[in-house]
This record gives C-alpha cells, sequence and structure tokens, in this order.
C-alpha cells in the first residue's frame, strides 16, 4: 500500500498548476482500473455486504431509532468491513485508496449514517495511527481497529476551535519524568465517541524555544476508557441520527509517552494529513449517494402521472435529471482520479480530495432537494426517503472542513507558487542589474503563456472541443490570478470573494479534466466513439456547464461589484437586518 500521504511542500499536485497555467496531464492521465483480481474481489465484498445489509439495514428505522442495533455493528465487523483500509499486515484488507472508496460509497448509498460510523472510525479515527504510527502502535492499536474490537474516534473540534484549529486549548503536559502526558481539555461534536475504544486526540503540549514558553499541537492515540475520561449526552441532530455524536472530556488523563503520535508539534500537519485523504470517501459516499436518491426519483417519475402523462417526460422534470447524471459523471470521474493519485503515491492530492468533497457534498444535497421536488407532497412525508435524504446529506457540507474553508484552502494553497514568484520578481526589480536572469525568465514564462495556451495531448479526438474550453479556461484563470495578485498583493488573503471565485474555477476545471480522462477510457475500452456515446453524452453536457461558469468566475475576478456586495455585508452586519425598511413594516 502506498503510504496515502499528500505531502504538499514536496509533491506535484494536478490543481496548484492550473494557478499556473499548466496542465499536468500525466497526474490524471490514464483514467485508473481495478487489476483483475481487484475487480473480482471487489465484486465479492460487494455482494456479501449487500446480502448482508438487505437483511440488516434499515435506514428508515435507524433514523427513527436514532441509534445503531447490535446487529448492525457486530455485522459491520464480522463481514471485516471495520478493517477495510487498515494494512494486511495489522489484520486489516489492506484495500487500495481506489477499492476503499468504492465500498465506503456502498455504505453511503446503504445508510448515511452509518457511513459516518465506518468513516470516523478508519477514514479518520484510527488513519493517524495507519499513517504515522510506530511499528509498536500499529501493532498494540490496529490490530483491534481491524477486527472491530476496537472502535476509534477523531478528537480535534473544541468549542471555541472549529475551522480553526490551531486555535485549541486541549493540553497535554509532559510529566517530569517523561513517561507520560496528562492530558486535560474537551473536545465536541466527536463521531463515534459512544462506541470509541481508542481514540486519536490533538493537544498541545508547551515547549521551551529560544528561552520561550510555546504551545505545539501533537496527536495522541488515546485508550477511550482510561480514567479521567467522561461522554456528554448524545448530540440530536437533524440527520444522521443514528451516529452517535458527543463531547468527550479530558480531566488530568494519563496518556504514556510511547503512545504520542508524531512528534511533538506535528499534530497540525497528522490532522491535515488525515483530512486529505478522509474527504475522499465523503466524496465518494455523497457520489454515489446521489445516484442512489435519483434512482428512487426515476421509478416515481415513471409511475407518477399527471396532465394525462407521467411527469418524467416533462422538460423541467428531465432537466434535473440530466444534469445531475452529468454531474455524478464527473464527480465519480474526480474521486476515481483522486483515489488513483492517493495510492500511485509521489503526488499532492490535498486540493483535489478538498475540490472533490466540497463538490460531492453540494451536488449530494442539490440533489437530494431535486428528488424531494420530483415526489412532488409526498417528498415532505416521513413515509418516503426523500425528506431523510435531505437532512443527511446536509451534514457534508460542514464537517471534514466546511465547505468555505476548503475553497480558502484551495484558492491560497493554489496561489502560493505564483504568489512566490511574483514576489521573487518584485524583489528581483529592486536590484535589476543583479537580476536580469530572474526578470528573463520571468518574461520568457510570461509571453510564452500568453502566446501559447496549454493543451491537452490525452484526450480522445471526439473529445476535443470540450479539451479546447477546459485549456482556454486554464490560460484564463492563471492569466487573471496573475493580475489579482499584482493588484492585491498580500491583502489577497483577505479577498475572499476572489477566492472563493478562484476555488470554485479550479474546481470545475479538476472535475472536467477528469471527466475528460474517464470518457477518453470509456471509448478506448468501448472501441468506438458510438459505443461509448453515454459517457460523450455526459461530457458533453458536464464540461461546457462547468466551463461557462468558470468563465463567469474568471471575469468576476476583474469586473465585479465586491465593493457595494461589501458594502451590502457590512451594513447588514452592523444593523443586525438585511433589508431597509418596506412600506408595510410596522
Ligand atoms: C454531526 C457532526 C459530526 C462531527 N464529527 C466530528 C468528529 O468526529 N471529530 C471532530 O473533531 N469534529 C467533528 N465535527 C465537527 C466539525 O468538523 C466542525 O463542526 C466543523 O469543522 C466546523 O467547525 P465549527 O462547528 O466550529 O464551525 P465554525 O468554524 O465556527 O464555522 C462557522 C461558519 O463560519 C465559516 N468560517 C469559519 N472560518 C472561516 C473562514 N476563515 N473563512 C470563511 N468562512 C469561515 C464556516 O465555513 C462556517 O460556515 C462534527 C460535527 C458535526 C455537526
Amino acid at each position: 500500500m502506498a503510504n496515502h500521504l499528500a505531502d504538499p511542500d514536496h509533491n506535484p499536485s494536478f490543481t496548484k498548476g492550473v494557478f499556473l497555467g499548466e496542465i499536468r496531464e500525466s497526474l490524471i492521465f490514464p483514467f485508473p482500473e481495478l487489476s483483475k483480481e481487484e475487480s473480482e474481489n471487489l465484486a465479492a465484498v460487494l455482494d456479501s455486504f449487500r446480502s448482508w445489509a438487505a437483511d440488516t439495514v434499515d435506514s428508515k428505522q435507524l433514523d427513527h431509532d436514532g441509534k445503531f442495533p447490535d446487529a448492525v455493528r457486530t455485522g459491520m465487523a464480522e463481514l471485516g468491513m471495520m478493517g477495510m483500509n487498515i494494512p494486511e499486515a495489522y489484520g486489516g484488507f489492506g484495500a487500495s485508496a481506489l477499492f476503499f472508496s468504492r465500498m465506503f460509497a456502498e455504505v453511503g448509498t446503504t445508510d448515511p449514517a452509518l457511513t459516518v460510523y465506518f468513516g470516523a472510525h478508519q477514514s479518520i479515527g484510527c488513519k493517524g495511527i495507519t499513517l504515522f504510527g510506530t511499528e509498536d502502535q500499529k501493532q498494540r492499536w490496529l490490530t483491534k481497529c481491524a477486527t472491530g474490537e476496537l472502535i476509534a474516534a477523531f478528537c480535534l473540534t473544541e468549542a471555541g476551535s472549529g475551522s480553526d484549529a490551531q486555535a485549541m486549548r486541549c493540553s497535554a503536559v509532559p510529566s517530569a519524568d517523561g513517561s507520560h502526558y496528562v492530558l486535560n481539555g474537551e473536545k465536541i461534536w466527536i463521531s463515534n465517541a459512544g462506541y470509541a475504544g481508542v481514540f486519536t486526540v490533538f493537544a498541545k503540549v508547551p515547549i521551551e524555544i529560544d528561552g520561550k514558553l510555546k504551545q505545539r499541537v501533537t496527536a495522541f492515540i488515546v485508550d477511550a476508557h482510561a480514567p479521567g475520561i467522561t461522554l456528554g449526552a448524545i448530540e440530536q441532530k437533524m440527520g444522521i441520527k443514528a451516529s452517535d455524536t458527543r463531547t468527550v472530556s479530558f480531566e488530568n488523563v494519563i496518556v504514556p509517552v510511547e503512545d504520542r503520535l508524531g512528534d511533538v508539534g506535528s499534530g497540525f500537519k497528522i490532522a491535515l494529513e488525515i483530512l486529505n485523504s478522509g474527504r475522499l470517501g465523503l466524496a465518494a459516499g455523497s457520489s454515489r449517494g446521489t445516484r442512489a436518491i435519483l434512482d428512487r426519483s426515476l421509478v416515481y417519475a415513471k409511475e407518477r402521472e399527471q396532465f394525462g402523462r407521467p411527469i418524467g417526460s416533462f422538460e423541467m422534470i428531465q432537466r434535473k435529471f440530466a444534469v445531475t447524471a452529468a454531474e455524478c459523471y464527473a464527480a465519480d470521474a474526480a474521486w476515481m482520479t483522486c483515489a488513483a493519485m492517493v495510492d500511485k503515491g509521489g503526488i499532492d492530492f490535498s486540493l483535489e480530495t478538498a475540490a472533490c468533497k466540497v463538490y460531492a457534498s453540494e451536488l449530494a444535497f442539490r440533489a437530494s432537494c431535486d428528488a424531494q421536488q420530483i415526489a412532488g407532497g409526498i417528498g415532505y412525508s416521513k413515509e418516503y426517503p426523500y425528506e431523510q435524504a435531505v437532512r443527511d446529506s446536509r451534514i457534508n457540507l460542514i464537517f471534514e472542513g466546511t465547505n468555505e474553508v476548503l475553497r480558502a484552502l484551495i484558492a491560497l494553497s493554489g496561489l502560493q507558487q505564483p504568489g512566490e514568484s511574483l514576489k521573487a520578481l518584485g524583489k528581483a526589480f529592486k536590484d535589476p542589474l543583479h537580476s536580469l536572469g530572474a526578470i528573463g525568465s520571468y518574461i520568457t514564462g510570461r509571453v510564452k503563456k500568453k502566446i501559447v495556451k496549454p493543451e491537452f495531448t490525452k484526450v480522445h479526438p471526439a473529445l476535443k472541443e470540450e479539451a479546447d474550453m477546459v485549456s482556454d479556461a486554464i490560460h484564463g484563470l492563471a492569466l487573471a490570478v496573475e493580475k489579482c495578485l499584482i493588484e492585491n498583493g498580500k491583502d489577497i488573503i483577505e479577498r475572499q470573494f476572489h477566492q472563493e471565485r478562484m476555488a470554485n474555477a479550479a474546481i470545475d476545471i479538476f472535475f472536467s479534466s477528469a471527466a475528460l480522462s474517464r470518457c477518453t477510457w470509456a471509448i478506448q475500452k468501448a472501441g468506438s466513439v458510438e459505443a461509448a456515446e453515454a459517457d460523450i453524452d455526459n461530457v458533453k453536457v458536464f464540461v461546457p456547464m462547468a466551463m461557462r461558469r468558470t468563465r463567469r468566475y474568471v471575469r468576476a475576478l476583474e469586473k465585479n461589484g465586491d465593493g457595494r456586495l461589501k458594502k451590502l455585508a457590512e451594513r447588514a452586519l452592523a444593523t443586525g437586518s438585511l433589508t431597509v425598511q418596506t412600506p408595510t413594516d410596522a
């Protein structure tokens, strides 16, 4: 198994290339395939999971009861699901990221709360031990996580520190003899807390640097039954009700030094790496979940007649199916491309997993609302699955990094390299005689960028028009980004209207590129363009739609009403009201 690290400081990234006006095609081509052996394994595992789930998992009942019956939890363990992505050496199945994400998606279509149980355990709960644990830690903890004897949970969020994880207050103070740490503090919103046997906990360790006491975020593996740990009541939630979410409090909890995960001060990086790959499962689950709820709508749209014909024959209903189909095509292409990056290793996939999470979570929520709308009045009834799909899918926009924070991450990480080269250029112009090389190479690069737009070379000729649209968009985005950086300098950090546009453009570009890769593969596999008609139709709907949006975002980087937008928001915040007086106000 590859080491599954994005390692953004060292590895190449497709999306960072886009911000520079480059198409790093080798990172997204060829479209990934499972080996024959993996395909057979996947079919067998899917089969046994599906037949078990059909008998055991009643999503509506879980939503009603707000908890899992024992049969669900023991069944998941007996099927080997809880060790799916834990390496074989520690008793797990050792699934690749592609295989694991596909299984994640299957659990997602079965029941979203069960996905949280499954994902909080191994996508984030014990993932840190797999990625960063010592051999001893893996032997002691992972082996039990693999069998489901221990359920894992991930403890990062605190009352005062959600998106801003660095602001955490939880502390871990080393003992005088260096044998252990004393953990104090409280974590909130912890999925699986009530079932957990082990927690990955992030806390600040005081260390002296240059004679000054500093606090450094550090990760720990914590026995969930250690003295001093107490759990809060189960949170009453809008959706994913059967998932167990609670506060976890630590009062003078002794954590042996051998259970520190990684070095002192490496906790923030560890948390980010865990979440980088963890988001992939969530994206796959959202995308397949979208397909599952729309499949129900398709049946309904054929059966339900109004005005003497099936509602599925009306174009306003058809548009919802068609657009969602094309979006699912691109979303599946994107998470699979991303999973292949994780499996290959040596690639920074952090922006792509964030992109997959943002797009797929919003797609699943939007599509659930569409499915509810297609169902009309019964869409609002608890007897049918639509309202639960709306409630269950809503959380995905919030956890594992809110979509706002992930958009900022995509934009600011993408801006890093163009920003650095401009900074270097700024310095060079201060001392031009000694910096002719730097200025020369910048100008050559700049001119090249202006004259030669990047080209896809591996896309099937049948998709040339769409490939050109994406190349144009990349070229346009890179130029607009540069202009924006020159205009805003480091103030770009505060310009979130721009960051949102750049992130949205970058997401659409990555999704379109992944869809082109998938469709190229499909044409080659089918043997002719005609035989891959359904794939081509999806791409020819998705790419122009996504590139129209992208052109709008890019244009708005230069021409926008941001000044007034900001004024409106600030006035509302200052007055506490969105509207100005109307004639009907009393
Ligand atoms: C059901 C559920 C399960 C969860 N499971 C876990 C778990 O297992 N482990 C765990 O550690 N945590 C878990 N969480 C916590 C979750 O990850 C956090 O709720 C999430 O990170 C957001 O933090 P917050 O709630 O403090 O919101 P805040 O960070 O306060 O954000 C509030 C709003 O402000 C926006 N915002 C914040 N900062 C910025 C910014 N810089 N720019 C623009 N907008 C910004 C956010 O996007 C959001 O819209 C769970 C939460 C829920 C609801």
